[in-house]
This record gives C-alpha cells, structure tokens and sequence, in this order.
C-alpha cells in the first residue's frame, strides 16, 4: 500500500474508524484484563472527540491503541480508511508522522538531558522533514506557535513550568504536521488556572491546522468545553457517545447521568438544587469480567437481563448511541 492510498481517502466522516476493537492484557496464569472489550466508534475530521471516565475504564489503553502504540488483541483501527494495525516500512512510519501524542505528565514526557530544541525536533530528524537552518527556523515557529518565544530552544525542561512544558510536548507533537493528536489527559496534571490555557492553546492549534483530537480526560467540565461529541467509557466497554451538547443536556445512561450529577454548577441557585446521584456497589475488576452490563452492580435500574447479557451501543435519537437495556425495544 502506497503513502497515496493513505492520503486519499476522502470521507470526513470516517476519518479514523475503531471497529470492535479490544485490548487484553494476560495477567497471571488465567487471568485477563480487558481493559478494552468490543469497542467501537468514528472519528469525522477535525472534530475533537472527547472520551471520558473514571480511571481504570480503558481511556488510555483505548487512545493508545488507536494510535499503534498497543497492539490491538482483536477488532480494527482504520486511518483514512486504512487498517493501521497492518501497516509496515514506510507506511507504517508515514502513519506515525500523521497521528501524534500528547502525555499526560509533562515532567516525566520530556528527557531531562535534552534541550527543548532537541526534544520538539526529534520526529523532524526521525522523519528528515527540515535540516540547518530550516530546522532551526521550525523550532522557533514552533515554540513561538505554542506561546514559548527562541531564546527557549537552548534551554532544558526542569527550567519551565508544568504549563511551559505542556506546551513543549504540544510543540513536539506539531513538528511533523500531523492530521490526527490523541491529547491523553493532557491537563490533569496542571494547575486548574493553566488548564484553561492549554486547553484554549490546543482549540486555536486545531482552527489554525485543521487538526483532528482524540481528547481523553476524567475531568468532564473541560471535555465539554472542547470536544464536539464525547464517548462515555466504564470498565473497557463504550456506554455513551453523542454530541458535546446532547451529553450534556440530556444523558442517557445511568453511569453518564451519575458521573455528569458530580460537576458543580457554577450558578449558585442552580447547584442549591443539584441531586447528585451517589454510585452504589463495588467497581468490578476488568480482569475477568463478568457477564451483562459492566455497570450492573452498581446500576439502580438494573434488572435480570443486564445480568446476562452485555448490551449493545444503539443509536436511541440522532446521532445519540446508548449501551443500556432500557432502551431496547
Ligand atoms: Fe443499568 Fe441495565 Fe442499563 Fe446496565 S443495561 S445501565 S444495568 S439498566
């Protein structure tokens, strides 16, 4: 398959398509986490979808498979129409130049030894895009892009702050001009006023570039701000998935109607009369899960089916898919 074929594919819609896709880890002799079990979902290009959860639900492990880092245990990922888990060679490193990372921690993402230089141009060299003074150039405009300035290129991470550095590996990820960024908890880590501001940094990167995100967050008031629709994930299985606004206004499933009844609301007449919904029953273990509904032990309305048989995501309204036996017909 040539770099053509990856380039050409013209359907916005199916942009990045996940298919059944699940990642197993073997732990011990007979046990087995799935921390991704038969999940599927589109990403349309130059949306920014949010996937969220409580940690431990598959976020990560499922952004990470999405971009080749993991190897999928079954199902597929298409990239412009192309299965990336069977790229090789040339087009497998034209892939990775295309689809870029941000980490979640930007003092462990960054090597101390390097300058910042060094770090934002490690996929320009790997990739051979620019050379001299091209180079050179680059790593201005790029540090200058994410709101550095050049005097900064010479010097190394422990001198910036968490914020600076964030928008270091924001530069790092750009370097190649990727069309596709999985954005893996890119703000957890920092204070809440530099959240703002790296999240703001990110929406004008997108406009400016056309740039598609997969945005995983546990924080779901700044997934809200960002994304146009939003995946609901609990204990390796996809639960929700619509529009920013829908997911908002008017969730559908019990686990999405708990977590977003957590979010204080910042009118103070409208949070005197906020109910949160208070989880019961234990988190189950992703290793060897058991039959039904994942959200079973913990769902008020659970009734014998959700007990044995795990439903299926179903478009319940427009463009509004729901994982949830109340809504079978
Ligand atoms: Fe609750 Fe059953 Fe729906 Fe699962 S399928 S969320 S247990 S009602």
């Amino acid at each position: 398959m040539s770099k053509d074929n990856l380039n050409n594919n013209k359907n916005d819609e199916d942009f990045i398509q996940v298919k059944n896709l699940k990642k197993h880890f073997k732990v011990g002799k007979n046990a087995v986490l799935k921390a991704v079990d038969d999940v599927s979902f589109n990403i349309r290009k130059g949306e920014t979808l949010g996937l969220v959860g409580e940690s431990g639900c598959g976020k990560t492990t499922c952004g990470r498979t999405v971009l080749g880092l993991y190897e999928a245990t079954e199902g597929e990922v298409l990239f412009e129409g192309v299965d990336i888990h069977s790229l090789k060679g040339k087009d497998k490193k034209e892939f990775t130049k295309n689809a870029q990372i941000i980490f979640q921690d930007p003092y462990a993402s960054l090597n101390p030894r390097m300058t910042v230089g060094d770090i934002i141009s490690e996929g320009i060299d790997i990739h051979g895009i620019y050379t001299g003074e091209e180079r050179t150039n680059k790593i201005y405009e790029l540090l200058e892009l994410v709101g550095l300035n050049r005097e900064h290129a010479s010097r190394f991470p422990h001198e910036f702050s968490g914020g600076q550095r964030q928008r270091i590996g924001i530069a790092r990820a750009l370097a190649v001009e990727p069309k596709f960024i999985v954005c893996d908890e890119p703000i957890s880590a920092l204070d809440v006023s530099i959240q703002a501001q790296v999240v703001n940094l990110l929406i004008k990167l997108q406009e400016e570039f056309g740039l598609t995100y997969l945005f995983i967050a546990h924080d779901l008031s700044m997934v809200k701000h960002i994304s146009d629709r939003v995946g609901v994930m609990y204990l390796g299985t996809m639960v929700e998935l619509t529009s920013s606004g829908k997911l908002y206004d008017k969730p559908l499933h019990p686990y999405t109607q708990a977590l977003l009844s957590a979010i204080p609301v910042p009118d103070p007449e409208v949070e005197k009369t906020r109910q949160r919904i208070m989880l019961e029953g234990e988190v189950p273990s992703p290793i060897n899960p058991k039959p039904g509904c994942r959200f079973a032990a913990r769902c008020k309305y659970a009734k014998e089916i959700c007990h044995e048989q795990r439903p299926e995501l179903k478009e319940v309204e427009d463009d509004h898919f729901v994982a949830c036996h109340l809504f079978d017909e």
